[in-house]
């Protein structure tokens, strides 16, 4: 069975075509620029070079029809006709409360998906796009699912994911902790009890989604019982540009001493914080590590901070979950810097977390970190959320 994977954005469309039978990657792209001039698309076959055509696209809906071209085509295709499609994955940002897990899209699905259009404003009306232009460039004989970033965190008790705010306040207007990368989480989850050769079922484990966007998650059974991000992705930990966490207080006060309207502070928050906010030089961690080591001090303290608010959710979740068996780092700073996994585990010995310094010098693949004498198992697990939007799409489609 070969999926197609949908990510669309406002002005762009990320691709992959996934062959199931071995969840090999037949090619991927992106269309850039969508509605914009000088659209382009970027197309990868696997193993080849890139092909870029440009051709305009005042749509999605066009966009969609020159990537299944690109995917049939005669020397950058990867398949000989569109019949080879079996069913198409679209990440969806927000489910709101409609959907704990991912589902096969009709029109009450999109009607949902309307309904949490206030809830993510950039997104789903975007990711709503691209559903309809596939609908439209691929007919309705192939099954349409959504992925939603928010389901896999919709197992959280209420008492972790409601905020301290009058009940009214979620009644009306849904305001409570949703989370975000659950697809990321999930997949991490999973995979790290497959490498262990145990059920997921059976493990305590926490997952540290850090990239430019981060999120640590409280798996517990297979379940997420809670996690960083809130009501929107701008809370938890600091981030590259996001603050994460702050005194909902500091927003009027900031409002008043730079005389900004409240959405400036929180496209500040949004834009301007984060590790990149306090060293004021960098949101990438290769650039804050090179600039610490040759004796910047905000630099340093942004990398301290970041791994300060790792540990601090780690132990939170293990108190949450009465334990932990599993830590997993993922996505481009959990996979990649190995001074940030070691940073935050350190001072976790007391409860049973070890890192080996050799196996830690690693980076970009599953790997097994912590010491044979570690209570607690630290692993690697490159994240890969487009598998996990495929699996769950043939996993939809089979029934
Ligand atoms: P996104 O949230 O955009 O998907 P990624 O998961 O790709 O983000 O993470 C991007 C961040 O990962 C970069 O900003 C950088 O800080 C970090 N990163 C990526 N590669 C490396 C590397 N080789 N060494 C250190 N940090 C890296």
């Amino acid at each position: 069975m070969k999926i197609l994977v949908i990510n669309a954005g406002s002005s762009s469309l990320k691709y992959q075509l996934i062959d199931m039978a071995d969840q090999s990657v037949l090619a991927k792209g992106q269309c850039e620029r969508i509605g914009i001039d000088g659209s382009l698309l970027k197309h990868t076959p696997a193993g080849k070079d890139t092909v870029k055509i440009e051709e305009a696209m005042p749509n999605h809906t066009k966009a969609i029809t020159l990537v299944l071209d690109a995917l049939c085509n005669k020397d950058h295709g990867v398949v000989s006709s569109l019949e080879e499609i079996s069913a198409v994955g679209h990440r969806v940002v927000h489910g709101g409360e409609f959907f704990k897990s991912s589902v096969l899209i009709d029109d009450g699905v999109k009607e949902a998906i309307k309904a949490c259009f206030d809830l993510a404003p950039l997104h789903n009306p975007a990711n709503l796009i691209g559903i309809e232009a596939c609908e439209e460039a691929m007919g309705s004989g192939v099954p349409q699912v959504a992925v939603f970033d928010t389901a896999f965190h919709q197992t959280m008790p209420d008492y972790a994911y409601m905020y301290g705010v009058p009940y009214d306040a979620y009644e009306n207007y849904k305001v409570r902790r949703y989370g975000f990368h659950g697809t990321s989480h999930k997949y991490v989850a999973n995979r790290v009890a497959e490498i262990m050769g145990k059920k997921v079922e059976d493990l305590k484990i926490v997952t540290a989604h850090l990239g430019n966007g981060s999120s640590i998650a409280a798996v517990d059974c297979g379940k997420s019982v809670d996690t960083s991000m809130g009501f929107t992705p701008l809370a938890g930990i600091l981030m590259g540009t996001r603050s994460g966490d702050i005194d909902p207080a500091i927003i009027t006060y900031l409002k008043d001493k730079y005389s900004m309207t409240a959405e400036e502070v929180i496209n500040t928050l949004n834009k301007e914080s984060g590790v990149y906010g306090v060293s004021g030089i960098s949101s990438d961690f290769r650039d804050l590590m090179a600039a610490a080591d040759s004796g910047n001090k905000r630099a340093q303290l942004a990398l301290d901070m970041f791994i300060y608010q790792v540990k601090r959710y780690i132990g939170a979740y293990a108190a949450a979950m009465g334990g932990v068996d599993v830590i997993v780092f993922t996505a481009g700073i959990g996979e990649n810097t190995k001074e940030i996994r070691f940073g935050s585990c350190e001072g976790l010995e007391f409860m049973g977390v070890k890192i080996d310094a050799v196996k830690n010098d690693m980076r970009g693949e599953e790997a097994l970190i912590s010491t044979d004498d570690s209570k607690v198992k630290v692993y690697v697990v490159p994240t890969n959320e487009e598998l996990m939007i495929a699996m769950d799409t043939k996993a939809i489609v089979e029934g």
